[in-house]
């Protein structure tokens, strides 16, 4: 990399700009006929039928740290480079490692927008960060005025979740550039975009990063890629960052058997068929929607661009058990801010669908 240092990188903790990072193995050394450099076992685990040794899938050899196959396919997705691209154990591992290099504790703090994403605040504080509360506008919207009026010197970064969990609302990327551009060279504005696949038409804050040096964007595969077991995501952000995070990430994040379930999920024609099963689900989303608003129970239904529904209901608890007690399960956010008397409920399958507004319809019946 032959460009200057980013003015950006000076806001990280720096201790973390000192560090001699961790050098494993295979980042020293990539493959040969006989490898002697990891003390891994020379034979495959006993009881499983991967035979081939040097196999990349063969388990009794460390994965590659950065798969180079997995990173060029989903530089390929996202449209980006492939060194503006960290694979991790799922965004949970971004958001730790952002908040890890670049708030010390006890002087630093991130600023998140409630209701929203309980990750950012639990990351925040395991690390003595604090955390800057500032509510979404009505109709749960990004209030980047009032971020602003709130960030101090001490602030290094702001996550705007969007579409946003809990309440599915959409942030326009005008705002988030406009946030960035008033942060620039002092916090980094992460972008999580976990369920931006649902949001149709909707372009990813990723395109920004080019320009503006201070975004960084949260893509998952555990969402519309039906991979939330495999724990793969990636961030998205200058070169500089990625490098940044890369010094302070566990040294072989990815299971060799997670990244071939992330290949296969990949392939051009796996794409293709959860592109037919992302409109699939959009369009139940606009039906679930329009039923549960015609229900008597149902107070409000927000709009989402996510693959869930944030509803309030007239008696929250009550529909909580209802559909507890048959075996349907939602998520209980009357909790947060703003958000009484509200249910999540994820978009299932059709016949999911079905037999939860079936048992909404039940439980109207017998009130
Ligand atoms: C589900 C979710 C994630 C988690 O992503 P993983 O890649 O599974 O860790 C991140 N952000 C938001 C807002 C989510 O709802």
């Amino acid at each position: 990399m032959n460009d200057a240092p980013i003015k950006l990188l000076a806001r990280a903790r720096p201790e973390i700009l000192a560090l001699q990072p961790y050098s494993s193995a295979r980042m020293e050394a990539g493959a040969g006929a006989i490898m002697l450099n990891a003390n891994e076992s020379p034979w495959p685990p006993v009881g499983t039928d991967i035979p081939l040794d040097n196999d990349a899938s063969a388990l009794n050899r460390y994965p590659d740290p950065q798969p180079r196959a997995l990173r060029e396919r989903l530089a390929q997705l996202y449209g980006v480079a492939s060194d503006e691209l960290l694979v991790g154990r799922g965004s949970d591992e971004a958001i730790d490692l952002l908040v890890r290099a670049f708030c010390s504790e006890g002087r630093d703090a991130i600023v998140i927008s409630p209701p929203t994403f309980g990750m950012y605040a639990v990351a925040a504080r395991t690390q003595g960060a604090a955390v800057i509360e500032v509510p979404l506008a009505k109709g749960f919207e990004l209030d980047g005025d009032a971020v602003l009026a709130r960030v101090t010197d001490n602030t290094k970064l702001v996550f705007v979740c969007t579409p946003n969990n809990p309440t599915g609302a959409l942030a326009p990327l005008t705002a988030i550039a406009k946030l960035a551009l008033a942060l620039r060279d002092r916090a980094l504005v992460v972008v999580d975009e976990a369920y931006l696949e649902f949001a149709q038409g909707a372009t990813s804050a990723a395109e920004l990063i080019a320009r503006q040096d201070n975004i960084a964007v949260l893509r998952t595969l555990s969402k519309a890629y039906a991979l939330a077991g495999a724990r793969v995501g990636t961030l998205i952000a200058h070169a500089q960052i990625v490098a940044l995070l890369r010094r302070i990430q566990a040294p072989y994040p990815l299971p060799t058997s997670c990244v071939d379930a992330a290949l296969a999920a990949l392939a051009p024609s796996a794409v293709e068929e959860v592109r037919v099963r992302i409109r699939m689900l959009v369009r139940e989303r606009e039906r679930v929607a329009r039923a549960l608003a015609a229900a008597a129970a149902v107070l409000d239904v927000y709009p989402s661009s996510a693959n869930f529904l944030c509803v309030r209901f007239a008696d929250a608890a009550a529909t909580y058990r209802a559909l507890l007690a048959i075996g349907i399960i939602v998520r209980d956010v009357s909790r947060y801010a703003q958000l009484a008397g509200c249910l999540r409920i994820t978009i299932g399958a059709p016949d999911e669908n079905d037999a939860l507004l079936r048992a909404l319809a039940r439980q109207e019946a017998a009130a």
